[in-house]
């Protein structure tokens, strides 16, 4: 996510770029922890106390509006938000929970299904390279 990019989007949308505002997309920016709505308020307020739920959940969905933020939902878990917006896979750790991105050509796919396949994101399981 190009935090310049995303505020001339805003910016051109005429939507104000509050010091709120300013630090999710300061947070989200290269961020690859896949957090959730929770993890974003948590980080936010510790920079500005007064901000409000709706303002982290109302930037969410404006940024996933804008096609620079991508929600993960995975089975058992919350929704997770991804900057990351190219096509990847992710592997999540069955021991620690982290969610890694990985890229496409690090995976081969073949199928046999038919229409015609657009995208495809695949979710492994299994222990990351900390753990
Ligand atoms: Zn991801």
């Amino acid at each position: 996510m190009d935090v310049h990019e995303v505020e001339r989007l805003l910016r051109a949308r005429r939507c104000s770029l509050t010091p709120q505002r300013r630090a999710i997309l300061r947070y989200l920016a290269d961020n690859d922890t896949h957090p959730t709505a929770a993890d974003i308020f948590e980080a936010v307020t510790a920079d500005f106390p007064i901000t409000s739920r709706a303002t982290v959940y109302n930037t969410i969905a404006l940024l996933r509006e804008l096609g620079v933020l991508s929600e993960v939902n995975l089975p058992g878990t919350e929704a997770r938000f991804d900057p990351n917006t190219a096509p990847h896979h992710h592997l999540r750790c069955v021991r620690c929970g982290q969610l890694t991105d990985i890229p496409t050509d690090r995976v081969r796919l073949e199928h046999d299904l038919p229409g015609e396949v657009r995208s495809a994101s695949v979710l492994f399981e299994g222990v990351c390279e900390g753990c």
